[in-house]
């Protein structure tokens, strides 16, 4: 682990537009150590009575990002408008590189490996991990070593830089740097609270559904023809259907998210269960190679998969975790592993119905979808056992004019208007069996 500290300087920039930027742009760099915090703790006490309330310590701003191909070496290099700390480790299967920093804005016009590997790193992500880490994760193409990791102070036109050089290696030396480079603590799976605000009572009548907008922070989920991100439209599709439940007064409604952050798998579907949810919804947009096909469909569990692209689709899905830097290795297998028992199959038998009641309200709505709309797969998000789950895949980012509808409020309305139609008379359905 390796650890740099600089100053960092103040701003008026509030939380909500850190994660506006965030969503909106590219890549990058930082760290975290007990002198930091203490750092930034006297940094907070010096300035913000001068500041005042409501305006806060500015995170610094990643702007750009470089990576160069050398005989010896892939150089890696971010650039970023304050200091910054970091610490970084590996993960084997499939071979990884994770950077943790403190939370960063991320401000790239151009991410160098959207479209290509270069030498020893396939590929890139960065965004926000948990409140307060910021974090990049490297698929890497083989086994590589980090040979130096370091930053420099501004020099001319150059800002603070975070340095990476990686150095291919044998498989043997790359499980040994695992083991080497694993954090003292087990990963850091995000603690996420339910707010007190939305646990709902149960007194009041009101049935409690769970939305859950897909992906988030360091995963970006499918990444559209315009290069629109998934989770961006996932999440503000979850608050547009937040907001029409809500308004009819028969709802309490759940979010497993809210903001531009990453949350596991089995996060959301605990979320869910701990807030006493009696739906759980799963929203998603996908991508495919086939930039004509458009529309929306819907999946629910299924132990196997009810065609090969439902199956590669949820295998897709399945990876989020591990696209986020986790090692899957140190949690129990209950997501992986869940059976689908007695209750989980009447759970599930509901699950179907609610998704033919979505098929249907997409119709009636004139809502563009896939030939055979609802299709069944073993998605690790809908494994609740007692939860009828289901997964929206609200159209196709790779699609221009599907993606160019979902961008946009009215364009999400008709699919929003559908799915809470199809929650009233499911609803309506389950007062008349109990
Ligand atoms: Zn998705």
């Amino acid at each position: 682990m390796n650890a740099m500290l600089f100053r960092t300087k103040a701003s008026r920039q509030l939380p909500r537009q850190h994660a506006a930027k965030a969503r909106n742009s590219a890549l990058l760099a930082g760290a975290r150590v007990v002198l930091g915090v203490a750092f930034l703790a006297l940094v907070a006490t010096v300035f913000m009575p001068i500041l005042g309330i409501g305006e806060a310590l500015a995170n610094p701003k990643v702007t750009t990002a470089r990576v160069g191909d050398h005989p010896t070496h892939t150089r890696l290099v971010l650039e970023m408008d304050g200091p910054f700390t970091f610490s970084y480790f590996t993960l084997v299967d499939p071979e990884r590189l994770v950077v943790d920093f403190p939370e960063l804005d991320f401000d790239l016009a151009r991410n160098p490996l959207a479209r290509e590997a270069i030498g020893a790193i396939g590929a890139m992500r960065y965004g926000l991990f948990k409140p307060g880490n910021s974090r990049i994760v490297l698929d890497l193409i083989g086994p590589s070593k980090v040979v130096k990791a370091f930053t420099m102070p501004p020099v001319d036109s150059y800002g603070y830089r975070f340095v990476l050089d990686l150095a291919r290696t044998s498989q043997e030396d790359f499980i040994e740097q695992a083991r080497l480079t694993k954090p003292k603590q087990p990963t850091p799976a995000p603690v996420i609270e339910t707010p007190a605000a939305t646990v709902p009572q149960r007194s009041d009548g009101k049935r409690v559904i769970a939305i859950d907008a897909g992906h988030g922070g360091v995963d970006p989920g499918a990444v559209g023809a315009g290069g629109t991100y998934e989770k961006s439209i996932t999440l503000a599709a979850a608050l547009q259907l937040a907001d029409r439940l809500r308004e009819t007064g028969r709802y309490h409604v759940v979010l497993t998210r809210d903001s531009d952050i990453f949350l596991p798998l089995r996060k959301r579907v605990a979320l869910a269960r701990n807030a006493g949810a009696e739906l759980f919804l799963s929203l998603h947009a996908d991508s495919i190679g086939n930039t004509k096909v458009r529309g929306s469909h819907v999946y629910s569990l299924s132990k196997t998969a009810s065609d090969a692209e439902a199956a590669a689709l949820a295998a897709k899905e399945n990876k989020a975790d591990v696209i986020a830097g986790l090692n899957l290795a140190e949690y129990s297998s209950d997501v992986h592993t869940i059976l689908l028992d007695l209750s989980q199959r009447e759970t599930n038998n509901t699950s179907i119905e609610m998704a033919d009641r979505l098929v249907a309200g997409f119709r009636k709505n004139g809502v563009q979808s896939l030939n055979r709309p609802h299709r069944q797969a073993g998605f690790a998000v809908l494994k609740a056992p007692d939860v009828p789950s289901v997964l929206i895949e609200l159209g196709f980012l790779s699609n221009k004019e599907d993606e160019a509808m979902l961008l946009k409020a009215k364009g999400r309305a008709p699919i929003i208007a559908a799915i809470v139609s199809a929650v009233d008379k499911h609803f309506a359905t389950q007062t008349v069996q109990n």
